[in-house]
């Protein structure tokens, strides 16, 4: 799997919109400071559900949103798009069909998040459980930043675990574990209740 094309508009210094075409598996983005190539990293991260505003540079997640420069005026609306080439069927089980998949994220300036898979609206969720496992998403190993390096090798024994376990496919059944755990606590509560009113009304 290969990401692409990038779409980008409206997200931070790209208020038009511009489409990345990356043709190899190899792509630099090259340029004078300050024309936007953190920025573009930003934009994948943000697509693929990264939900904390410090983790893209901002203060809040509306400072995605082109706000303006000396010769235009701010606008309402940020999106980015990502496509995936997946002729090589790594994405397997419902997502072996598609020789291409697209993920999709909008916001608005009133806080309206939305996400879609090939075209479709979809949950957050849809788009980190396709990554989780694979290398990509928002905080994985796949996007290399300045100091990355110098963080694995200094990192504790839990957190070099977690990027193992996300090398060996299996930080996706760690998750699910976690989400059944945390159904389960709620489904005791929700019994303990039950008992209690069951209790007060005999
Ligand atoms: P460097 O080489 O210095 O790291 P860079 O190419 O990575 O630079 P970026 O950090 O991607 O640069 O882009 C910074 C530019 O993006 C700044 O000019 C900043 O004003 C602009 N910018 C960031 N957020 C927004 C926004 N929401 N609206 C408009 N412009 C923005």
């Amino acid at each position: 799997m290969r990401l692409s094309k990038i779409r980008i508009a409206g997200f931070k210094s790209f208020v038009d919109p511009v489409t990345l075409d990356l043709r190899s598996n190899l792509t630099g983005i090259l340029g004078p400071n300050g024309c936007g190539k953190s920025n573009t990293i930003d934009a994948v991260r943000w697509v693929m559900g990264e939900s904390s505003a410090k983790h893209l540079r901002g203060a809040s997640m509306e400072d995605v949103i082109f706000n303006g420069s000396s010769s235009r005026k701010p606008i309402g609306l940020a999106s980015v798009e990502l496509v995936f080439d997946n002729s090589d069927g790594t994405l397997g089980g419902a997502y072996a069909q598609y020789a291409e998949i697209s993920v999709k994220r909008q916001v608005s300036r009133d806080g309206d998040s939305r996400y879609f898979l090939n075209g479709a609206k979809c949950r957050r969720r849809d788009i980190t459980d396709i990554f989780l496992g694979t290398g990509l998403g928002p905080r994985s190993y796949a996007i290399i930043e300045q100091g990355m390096i110098s963080r694995l090798i200094e990192a504790k024994p839990e957190e070099l675990r977690n990027t193992l376990e996300e090398a060996a496919g299996i930080s996706r059944y760690k998750e699910r574990r976690r989400e059944t755990e945390t159904r389960m606590a709620h489904t005791r509560e929700n019994l303990e209740r039950l008992t209690d009113l069951r209790d007060e009304l005999e």
